[in-house]
């Protein structure tokens, strides 16, 4: 483990800089995200959890996939410097491993190139990720539910604590390892940072909620898929698409062109499932018209569709879906209410 003082921060971050396109926590007219930094004085290092995740780094709102016109089709020009992310927590680190499942390395169909996405691998394949410890996690934070912790470091090249008057960095990947190993501006920990890593770490842990037992969430959920309660549960939800594109793991796109004359761009944008015209077909059927059916979807595919697929749950419980919902309607009680609907017989809300 090394110790960077934060008097060198920003020399490390314009470090950072002569290699990487990096990315870290910025808060502009109030709202906070991850945007690209050439000083540290850019970057909001007290956030938690910003309001957009960092999958839009990997994962544009938008993106023009390529050009179109008389002469053939071309792609744009793509940034030389690999991304490199400081500041991003354990929760969004996992997001992007998920992500990767679907993007990257398409492991429903592996062995077939075709599926895998090359805008995603150019900038998420090559990025460095320095990911930073929870100290102080949120009454929203709920990422023990899926198998992390404010201190977990899966999925991270550089694991950093915020000890005060310095940061403690701790390789986790080789690229990591390779980064930070020969930089002068960082010194070896001392045993008595260790110990203050280990105290912070013990705390943080104190403050996490307790877990849910989710062993047979997706059977369960298969097992209600005709029940009523989900039109109780979906009664409040006004469809307005937030919690999908706040959302680190959620996903869907769509495809459009823009073309002018006799030129043009295939553009791909993010869509939602939880809008009414996302499964709406040419014929005009939608087999989603409902509003029940579209947050049945969107709690079926995160935690019961997703685990056959994928293996893994479609949450990171970041809490950011329970933030920004304009009508208080809290993932944690809406799957607490579900896995425990047969137990009770009734839906209780
Ligand atoms: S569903 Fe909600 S809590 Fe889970 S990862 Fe998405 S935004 Fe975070
Ligand atoms: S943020 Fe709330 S109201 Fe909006 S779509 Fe999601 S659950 Fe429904």
């Amino acid at each position: 483990m090394y110790r960077l003082d934060k008097g060198r921060f920003d020399e490390f971050i314009r470090l950072l800089g002569r290699e990487y396109r990096t990315y870290a926590p910025v808060r502009t007219a109030g709202r906070t995200g991850f945007a690209i930094v050439d000083s540290a004085g850019m970057i909001d290092t007290d956030v938690l959890v910003t309001d957009m995740s960092p999958k839009e780094i990997f994962f544009p709102p938008s993106e023009t996939l390529f050009r179109y016109g008389r002469n053939g089709i071309k792609t744009d020009e793509v940034p030389e410097r690999p991304i490199a992310v400081w500041g991003i927590r354990s929760c969004d680190v996992r997001s992007l491993s998920m992500l990767d499942r679907v993007f990257g390395s398409a492991v429903q169909m592996p062995e077939d190139d075709r599926f895998k996405d090359p805008y995603w691998n150019h900038r998420y394949g090559s990025s460095l990720l320095f990911g930073s410890a929870c100290i102080d996690p949120s009454p929203t934070c709920f990422c023990n539910w899926f198998g992390g912790g404010p201190f977990n470091k899966d999925g991270m090249d550089v694991f950093t604590v915020d000890a005060g008057e310095y940061y403690l960095l701790e390789p986790v990947s080789g690229k990591g390892q390779e980064f930070i190993g020969g930089l002068a501006c960082l010194a070896p920990a001392g045993e008595s940072e260790l110990d203050l890593v280990s105290a912070i770490a013990a705390e943080a842990a104190s403050r996490m909620p307790e877990e849910e037992d989710l062993k047979e969430a997706g059977r369960k959920l298969s097992d209600i898929f005709d029940e009523p309660v989900w039109s109780e549960l979906s009664a409040k939800c006004v469809n307005c698409g937030a919690c999908t594109f706040c959302c680190p793991t959620c996903h869907c796109f769509d495809i459009q062109d823009e073309s002018q004359g006799s030129e043009g761009r295939r553009v791909r944008i993010w869509d939602s499932c939880m809008f009414p015209i996302f499964t709406r077909e040419a014929s005009g059927h939608n087999p989603r018209a409902l509003s029940k059916e579209r947050v049945r979807q969107r709690i079926m595919h995160k935690y019961s569709y997703s685990l056959e697929n994928y293996g893994e749950f479609l949450c990171t419980g970041c809490g950011r879906c329970v933030l920004v919902c304009p009508v208080n309607l809290d993932i944690r009680d809406v799957l607490r209410r579900l896995l425990h609907y047969r137990a009770e017989g009734k839906c209780n809300g």
